[in-house]
C-alpha cells in the first residue's frame, strides 16, 4: 500500500517489434487498502483477500474486503464530496474527466499487462482493445460535460447524487470507465466496486483518480465480493445502481431495491446470435465467427455463442471453422502470439465444464482440436457443439466460456425466429452481401446490438445495452448520459 511493499513482475515478449531491452517491469503492491475520500486506507474490517493469476494460480496481491461499515465510509465521503463536484462549472468537471484519460494513456503498457495477469486476457487484447478504449471512454464523456445543454436542448439538467456501480471480472478496466466516466461528466459521485478476481486496475485506476487531482471523494473504490457488493446496493443514500453482471444477481439487486426511490441500470447475460447467409463472404464470416466467440475466451456478455448458418452453406463453413480453430494458440496470455488466454477463475472454469458435459449428455457432437494445454492455470480449448437445437441447454443458457453452439437454417424467417427464440436480447451478427437483408434484420432482431459483417466492435460514440433478461438502460454514446441526469 505504501509502495515499498512491492514485486516485481518480469515482462517479456509481450509487443509486436519490442526490444528486448525495453522489457517492461510492472509493480504491483503486495497489499491493496480501499480508495476512499482520495486515499488509501485499511479496511474497518481488517479483511483481505487475494487476487491470483489464472493462468498459474499465483497469488498477485492481497486486497481490502469492505464492509458494511467500510461502504458507508465511502458513500459519505461520496455524499460530502457531492455539493463541490456538481457545483463546479461543467468546464472544469471536463478537464479532471480528460486529465485521467491522459494518465491512463500515459500507464497503457503496464495497465495493459496488469489486465492480463490479473484477469487471462490475450495481452494483445488488453493492449489493442481494453486500455485504448478505456482511456476513448473519458475522453470522449469528458467532451460532453460541457455541452449537456445541447445533448438535452430547453431542458435543466441535473445528476441524481451519489452513483454505487458494481462491475464485472471480464473487462475490468473498461467497465470501470464505461461506468466512471458518464457519472462524472454529469456531476455525479460514485462508490465503484471491481469484481473480486479482477480488482487491481481499478485500484491502479485509483492511483490514477489520486494523481490526476479529482476533488477527494468524487470517486471512492471499495473492494469485496458480493457481500460488499449488497451493502452498497442496500445502502439508504445512494440515489443510483448501475449494475453489469449475471442476470441472476440483477434481478436479486432489482429486488432489493424495489419500493425505493433508487434509480437502476442493468446491463446483464446473452446468447448473441451469429447469422451467416450463403452470400456473404465467407472467409470473412469465419474470422468473424471466431471473433465472436473465443475473443476474451468467450467471457464476453455480448459473444456470439450461437452461429446460424445456411443450410447451403454450412458443410464448408463448419470445414473452415474446424481448419481454423486448429490454429488457435491457447496459453500465456503474456504471450503476444495466444489466442486465448486463461479462465478467470476456477468457479468460472466448472461453469463451462458443466455445460460441456450438459451438452455432451444432450447428443450435441462436440469438436475441440487437439491443443497442448499449460499443466497449471485455468484453461478450456476452443470448443465447437453440432448437432444441436433450439430446446438444447446449452443453446438456450449462456455459458460464458469458448463454446459455440452451430445450428443451420434455410430461410430469413426461420433464422429470425430461431435467434429471437432465447430469454436474452442484448447482441447479433449478420454475415451477408446484401444491404436489404442487413435492414432487414436489424429491424426484426430483438437485441440491443446488431453488428453487420463484423462482430465485437465497440465504440464510446455508440449506445450498448440489451432487451428482456439481459437488462435495460444503455451505456455508451449520448443515451449512456441518461441514466445519470434528472430533469428540473
Ligand atoms: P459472475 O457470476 O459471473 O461472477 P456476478 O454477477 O456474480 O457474476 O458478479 C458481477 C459483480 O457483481 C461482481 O462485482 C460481484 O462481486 C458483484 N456481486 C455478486 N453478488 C452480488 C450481490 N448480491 N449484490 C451486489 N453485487 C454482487
Amino acid at each position: 500500500m505504501d509502495g515499498t511493499d512491492s514485486q516485481e513482475v518480469f515482462i517479456s515478449n509481450w509487443e509486436y517489434d519490442q526490444a528486448p531491452e525495453s522489457q517492461d517491469h510492472i509493480k504491483i503492491d503486495k497489499r491493496y487498502g480501499l480508495f476512499i475520500d482520495g486515499k488509501f486506507e485499511e479496511p474497518k474490517s481488517k479483511k483481505y483477500f487475494q487476487t491470483t493469476d489464472p493462468a498459474n494460480g499465483k497469488v498477485l496481491a492481497k486486497v481490502a474486503e469492505a464492509s458494511e461499515t467500510d461502504v458507508d465510509r465511502a458513500v459519505k465521503a461520496a455524499r460530502k464530496a457531492f455539493k463541490k463536484w456538481s457545483g463546479l462549472p461543467a468546464k472544469e468537471r471536463g478537464k479532471y474527466i480528460f486529465r485521467i484519460a491522459r494518465l491512463i494513456q500515459e500507464r497503457a503498457r503496464e495497465l495493459a499487462v496488469i489486465e492480463s495477469l490479473d484477469g487471462g486476457k490475450p495481452i494483445r487484447e488488453s493492449r489493442d482493445i481494453d486500455i485504448p478504449l478505456a482511456a476513448n471512454h473519458f475522453f470522449y464523456y469528458a467532451g460532453w460535460a460541457d455541452k449537456l445543454e445541447y445533448a438535452f436542448p430547453g431542458r435543466k439538467v441535473k445528476p441524481l447524487g451519489v452513483a454505487g456501480q458494481i462491475i464485472p471480472w471480464n473487462f475490468p478496466l473498461l467497465m470501470a470507465a464505461w461506468k466512471l466516466a458518464p457519472a462524472l461528466a454529469t456531476g455525479n459521485t460514485v462508490v465503484l466496486k471491481p469484481a473480486e478476481t479482477t480488482p487491481l486496475t481499478a485500484l491502479k485506476l485509483a492511483e490514477i483518480i489520486r494523481d490526476s487531482d479529482l476533488p477527494n471523494g468524487v470517486v471512492n473504490i471499495v473492494t469485496g465480493a458480493g457481500e460488499t457488493g449488497a451493502s452498497l446496493v442496500r445502502h439508504p443514500d445512494v440515489d443510483k445502481i448501475a449494475f453489469t453482471g449475471s442476470t441472476a444477481v440483477g434481478k436479486f439487486i432489482r429486488k432489493t431495491i424495489a419500493g425505493t426511490s433508487k434509480k437502476l441500470t442493468l446491463e446483464l447475460g446473452g446468447k448473441g446470435a451469429n447469422i451467416i447467409f450463403e452470400d456473404a463472404a465467407l472467409d470473412q464470416a469465419v474470422e468473424g465467427i471466431v471473433n465472436a466467440i473465443f475473443f476474451n475466451q468467450g467471457h464476453v456478455c455480448c459473444a456470439g455463442s450461437r452461429l446460424f448458418v445456411q443450410e447451403s452453406v454450412a458443410d464448408l463453413v463448419i470445414s473452415k471453422l474446424k481448419i481454423r480453430l486448429n490454429s488457435l494458440f491457447v496459453g500465456d496470455p503474456l504471450d503476444k502470439n495466444t489466442d486465448i488466454g486463461a479462465i478467470n477463475s476456477k468457479k468460472q472454469l466448472e461453469t463451462i465444464r458443466k455445460y460441456i458435459e450438459i451438452g455432451k449428455s444432450e447428443g450435441g457432437q462436440i469438436y475441440q482440436p487437439d491443443c497442448t494445454l499449460p499443466k497449471k492455470g485455468n484453461w478450456c480449448p476452443p470448443t465447437l457443439f453440432l448437432g444441436v437445437s433450439q430446446s438444447h441447454r446449452i443453446v438456450q443458457e449462456e455459458i460464458f466460456g469458448p463454446v459455440l453452439t452451430v445450428q443451420t437454417f434455410r430461410t430469413i424467417d426461420e433464422v429470425i425466429e430461431k435467434a429471437n427464440n432465447s430469454p436474452y436480447g442484448l447482441s447479433a451478427g449478420v454475415w451477408t452481401d446484401k444491404g436489404s437483408k442487413i435492414f432487414h434484420l436489424t429491424k426484426k432482431l430483438k437485441a440491443g446490438v446488431v453488428w453487420a459483417n463484423t462482430y465485437n466492435k465497440f465504440d464510446a460514440t455508440s449506445p450498448f445495452g440489451g432487451y428482456k433478461e439481459s437488462g435495460f438502460g444503455r451505456e455508451g454514446g449520448l443515451h449512456g448520459l441518461k441514466p445519470y441526469i434528472k430533469f428540473e
